[in-house]
């Protein structure tokens, strides 16, 4: 979901333990062993649950409804059904750009209902291997992460109390936020390290023999994507100059404050194409015909020409497949993987 361009996913499959996808296309996507794959996200048709059944994914059932039609197809093609129940908790992660859990949610089930599905799943002969809780994303606090991992693992013991066995796979969620805005400090990942340890040391015996993971999807290829765009017009307009790119929205909807932020505040941006003091400060805009359509104001740069390149960091994650490309009929970014 954060980044699925091909080459990436070639690079990371030998370092990490699995992958997350949130469809059927992305599945496909996936390089290698798909048993390592969990699908995860609300609407999950039928034939992409027969998609997953047939690879041996993991699915985290998002609904009564859901588990209900997983089965029927496991049943009918005579496949396991590997799953893991994602709980809707009762809790949330304090300060996150995105919430996904806690009160009235379209992902997960209900507490309560809890109890009934993994009975349903049981007595249909699913092979139900624990539970999937994601509280929230993009957080920089790594005591509200550590708090939420805490309850989530709490939570995960009672409700083992509702499965045949001990859970094999406890899935913490992610949340691991990156530092995009000015004054933001990046996430203090030994504390939630040491803490998620010290969690772990103390958790209930049901879960000895538990997997937990993370999914990381944000905080593992943001960092690494820098989106560059060449300025086309440098104008003068109230006073204030204005940088207009060939980049935009339709390749960086979330460098443009228009994909999950409340107040719009600008990504690190930089002039690639020459160095020296900030005496420029300017507001950078993409090619699209609306004012959505920009990357920053009063962003300081070198003495900005036409024909330079401007640099955007932190672009790897929710870029292209994040954003209307199709919109205005504009090329597409070009994506490369360097330096690997
Ligand atoms: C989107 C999503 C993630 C990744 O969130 P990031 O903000 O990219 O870290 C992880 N798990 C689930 C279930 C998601 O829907």
């Amino acid at each position: 979901k954060a980044n699925p361009f091909a080459p990436l996913l070639q690079l990371l499959a030998p370092l990490v333990d699995g992958f997350d996808v949130a469809s059927a296309g992305e599945l496909a996507l996936v390089p290698g062993d798909k048993g390592r794959v969990g699908f995860a996200g609300p609407g999950k048709r039928d034939r992409e649950l027969a998609a997953a059944i047939a690879a041996g994914a993991t699915i985290s059932l998002e609904s009564p409804g859901e588990a209900g039609r997983a089965l029927a197809i496991a049943q009918g093609t005579a496949r396991p059904l590997h799953a893991l129940l994602r709980v809707n908790p009762p809790f949330e992660l304090r300060g996150s750009g995105m919430r996904m859990g806690g009160g009235a949610r379209a992902f997960g089930v209900d507490l309560e209902q809890a109890p009934d599905v993994l009975a349903m799943l049981a007595a249909g002969g699913a092979h139900v291997r624990g539970f999937h809780i994601f509280a929230g994303s993009q957080n920089l606090d790594a005591e509200a992460i550590a708090d939420a991992q805490a309850a989530t693992v709490t939570l995960a013991a009672e409700l083992a109390a509702h499965l045949p066995g001990p859970p094999e796979l406890v899935n913490l969620g992610g949340g691991f936020g990156l530092p995009y805005f000015a004054g933001d400090r990046p996430l203090d990942l030994a504390r939630i390290g040491a803490r998620l340890s010290e969690t772990l040391a103390r958790r209930h015996p049901v879960l000895r023999d538990t997997r937990f993971a993370l999914e990381l999807g944000r905080f593992l290829v943001g960092e690494a994507g820098v989106y560059l765009m060449r300025v086309v017009d440098r104008k003068v307009s109230g006073g204030q100059t204005f940088l207009v790119t060939d980049g935009g929205l339709h390749h960086q909807l979330a460098a443009t404050g228009n994909f999950g932020t409340v107040v719009r505040r600008s990504y690190p941006i930089a002039n690639a194409s020459r160095s020296g003091p900030a005496v420029l400060a300017c507001n950078i805009v993409g090619c699209l015909c609306t004012p959505l359509d920009r990357f920053g104001e009063g962003v300081e740069l070198p003495d900005t020409r036409e024909g330079d390149l401007l640099a955007v960091f932190l672009a790897g994650a929710y870029g292209r497949t994040a954003s209307p490309e199709a919109f205005l009929g504009h090329p597409p970014a070009a994506e490369l993987l360097v330096g690997a």
